[in-house]
């Protein structure tokens, strides 16, 4: 028996990779000075494989921005108007993650989707009708080599073929079906170096196989492997699945060539299934997928053990994984220098769940698994009263009834009401919540936690920056205003800090799209509203202005889906204590006088499953009503708002709807405005404010720019729903470029008004 990893996280345990990058971007460091950064990382990650006793040491993990970022390079799939701006490469690519503006010209990032079911961000490669797919870049060999430099033989790591022309835009006429020949090709020539190098596996990544698919789909996947795999020489090729099961391919996986299919055995809840159903190939390796690649708490020896038992029935060939990548939990609890050895026994970040890994496959090699001091320590853990029940919450919700979802009046006579109260100009102009966080308020928020400044001092602080903001917006002339959110580390890990029943941590950081990483706090026990957690602030800045500020709340889903969640309760039932703990906080900022207050579900589509079959049941039969849950018991004319980033709601248009909220502001401008045509077929009654320009870049858009946009709009929204945003908060961008974009937004929206009856 052998132990694996999917990927290795890459930033490094202390961010080292993300405060490298940004130095970089601003021209603070060199490139060499980054690349030595990112070496030094990557040893380090390969060093804690080996010494954790990992057979299969993962390469290729390693990406400055994404790793389907790194493939379109790889592949040649560089859209001309990056290329053309004749950077470095290194550069160039940066330009395709970010966006580039300077002298050599202005264009825009490349299009960023979560990936799968996670809160990682990809990049969207762009493929046209000229884009030639081939071999074009040597990174995945270099990085083989530099680690067989260290003596060390590494898996290397490559999102496979299938995966990502599935995942691609094709901006052009030419479909996938234009590009098999030549990404089978490419593909091919992958093979043939790493045989040059006498790689012994090669890992494919094809996540994708885990979604529904089509007979025409599979049919893709079967051309593309039996041409790849015929030329696979001396190289095993490992087919790795995660984030659910193969049950529309398993048949056809298994008749491929291929040396060691990967199955996740944790989120993939046909996949013993399948293997007892159908048998597995007796000369293929099963990697199986054991231990969690998403959540924090220790793998529970006991189960582990039952599965492997049970696979073992049908292979000999086992070897233990994870069941997706580590890049979505933490690095390791050696950093968690506050958190009390009470919690901490009950969790694995990265580091240790190699640990887990190991300790497995010893527990497994011995001939009394039972009986060794590693399952007898593990059991003893699961056998613990954690102590976190709270019986009051668990009554709250056993007594939820039908009418505490509904919020009365109907929504059309709400909307009625809400004119009369705001008289609001047409196209009224709001932001997203957030204002940026310079390096000053950041450390005030440290030094706060620290006890190296006083309550008074801090919130002194606070009050003057709310104060700035208020100004700024209404120097500005923006209509709705936001107190700027400055005592938020994160939307979050703010709310899970407030409430009882959370715990949260110092470093356990999880990177979410390019050099960002969140915080994600974790559900430990049953949660309720400690104390109010906002008001406060609401309250001030709303003294402080007559123009109206929004209250401003993270949703339960989006809390929920941005933590480490329970696994001895359902979703549904931490959603439900989320939402009544919100609730308490909602009535709370009416009845000290906010009149709109937003309630974030910026991750409400991110968990919806990935099969379509599970979409209900498993998700949005709680999701939704958790929402409904929070804001039902407002008054009429409290305005309720809800955020959501990225648009990709098309197929939930009416659940969105259904979440009952007044108006809705999502991302729209990164992606095309598809959205807007599925608004307007469903007659959407949620007033609606999609992003008009995009906050992922520091680029600057021009007023023109968004005017254009506006008028898009307009074709589809009716101008009195229409509201005039940011895509999202304006908490990662600096002042420098916030400032004139949210002018040209307010100059814009003034312009195309005079166009209006
Ligand atoms: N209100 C939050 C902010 O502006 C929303 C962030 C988000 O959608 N991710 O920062
Ligand atoms: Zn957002």
């Amino acid at each position: 028996m052998k132990t694996s990893i999917v990927g290795y996280p890459r930033i490094g345990s202390l961010r080292e990779l993300k405060f490298a990058s940004e130095k970089y971007f601003k021209d603070e460091i060199s490139a060499e000075e980054l690349q030595k950064t990112a070496k030094d990382l990557r040893k380090s990650h390969w060093q804690i494989q080996k010494d954790n006793n990992i057979d299969f040491i993962a390469s290729n993990d390693f990406s400055f921005y994404d790793n389907l970022l790194d493939t379109a390079m790889l592949l040649n799939v560089v859209p001309k108007r990056y290329s053309n701006l004749k950077l470095s490469k290194l550069d160039t690519y940066f330009a395709m993650a970010r966006g580039y503006q300077g002298k050599n010209g202005d264009v825009k990032a490349l299009a960023m989707k979560k990936w799968f079911n996670t809160n990682y961000h990809y990049m969207v490669a762009e493929i046209d009708d000229d884009t030639t797919i081939k071999l074009a870049d040597t990174k995945p060999f270099e990085l083989f080599k530099e680690a067989l430099e260290l003596n060390i033989k590494t898996k290397p790591i490559i999102i496979g073929a299938f995966t990502f022309l599935k995942l691609a835009r094709f901006t052009g006429k030419k479909n996938m079906l234009n590009f098999i020949d030549d990404i089978i090709d490419a593909y091919s020539k992958i093979l043939d170096e790493f045989n040059i190098l006498n790689a012994e596996w090669i890992q494919f990544d094809e996540p994708y196989l885990v979604m529904d698919l089509s007979q025409e789909d599979i049919n893709i996947f079967n051309e593309l492997y039996s041409k790849i795999l015929a030329k696979k020489g001396n190289a095993k090729i490992l087919l790795q699945t995660y984030f659910g099961d193969v049950r529309n391919c398993y048949k056809d996986i298994c008749s491929l060539d291929f040396d060691g299919i990967g199955l996740d055995f944790v989120e993939g809840k046909k996949s013993l299934e399948l293997v007892q159903n159908n048998g597995f190939p007796k000369n293929k390796c099963l990697f199986a997928g054991i231990v969690n690649g998403k959540n924090i708490w220790k793998n529970n020896y006991a189960k582990s053990i039952l599965t492997i038992t049970e696979l073992q029935k049908y292979s000999n060939n086992i070897f233990l994984n994870t069941s997706c990548s580590l890049l979505h939990v933490p690095y390791t609890l050696k950093n968690e220098l506050k958190l009390a050895d009470s919690y901490k026994k009950h969790f694995a970040y990265a580091e240790e769940k190699l640990l887990e890994l190991y300790e497995l496959k010893s527990i497994l090699s011995s001939k009394n698994p039972l009986e060794t001091q590693e399952y007898i320590n593990n059991a003893k853990i699961f056998a613990e009263d954690r102590m976190c029940n709270n019986i009051e919450v668990q009554k709250k919700c056993a007594n939820l009834s039908n009418s505490d979802f509904i919020r009365l009046p109907k929504f059309e006579v709400r909307e009625k009401i809400q004119k009369d109260v705001f008289k609001l100009p047409i196209l009224p102009t709001t932001t997203i919540g957030s204002f940026p966080q310079t390096t000053e308020v950041r450390k005030y928020r440290a030094d706060y936690k620290k006890n190296i400044i006083t309550e008074d001092e801090y919130n002194s602080f606070m009050e003057n920056k709310i104060a700035e903001c208020i100004k700024l917006q209404e120097d500005i002339g923006i209509d709705v205003l936001v107190h700027g959110e400055f005592e938020r580390n994160d939307m979050v890990e703010y709310f899970g800090e407030c409430l009882d029943g959370y715990i949260f941590t110092e470093k356990a950081w999880v990177q979410s799209y390019g050099t960002r990483c969140v915080k994600p706090p974790i559900v430990w026990g049953d949660i309720s509203r400690a104390k109010p957690m906002t008001v406060k602030w609401s309250k001030y800045a709303q003294s402080l202005t007559d123009r109206f500020v929004k209250g401003m709340l993270t949703g339960p889903v989006t809390i929920l889906n941005w933590s480490f969640p329970r696994e001895d309760i359902s979703l549904k039932s931490s959603a439900y204590q989320i939402a009544l703990a919100i609730r308490e906080e909602v009535l709370d900022l009416e009845k000290n006088g906010i009149k709109i207050i937003q309630i974030d579900e910026a991750a409400l589509r991110e968990k919806l499953p990935l099969r379509k079959s599970d979409w209900h049941s498993d998700y949005l039969d709680w999701a939704i009503p958790a929402f409904r849950l929070v804001h039902s018991g407002v008054k009429p004319e409290t305005q309720i708002h809800t955020h959501m980033c990225y648009s990709e709601f098309s197929d939930i248009i009416k659940e969105i709807d259904d979440m009952d909220a007044d108006v809705i502001t999502f991302e729209a401008s990164r992606s095309d405005l598809t959205i807007l045509d599925v608004l307007k077929q469903n007659s959407f009654q949620t007033q609606s404010g999609p992003g008009v320009y995009d906050i992922h870049s520091p680029r600057i858009p021009s007023k023109e720019e968004i005017v254009k946009v506006i008028k898009k709009m307009l074709e589809k929204i009716p101008a009195e729903k229409l509201w005039i945003n940011p895509d999202c908060g304006l908490k990662t961008r600096g002042v420098k470029e916030t400032i004139p974009s949210l002018e040209h937004l307010v100059q814009a929206t003034i312009e195309v008004r005079k166009n209006i009856k």
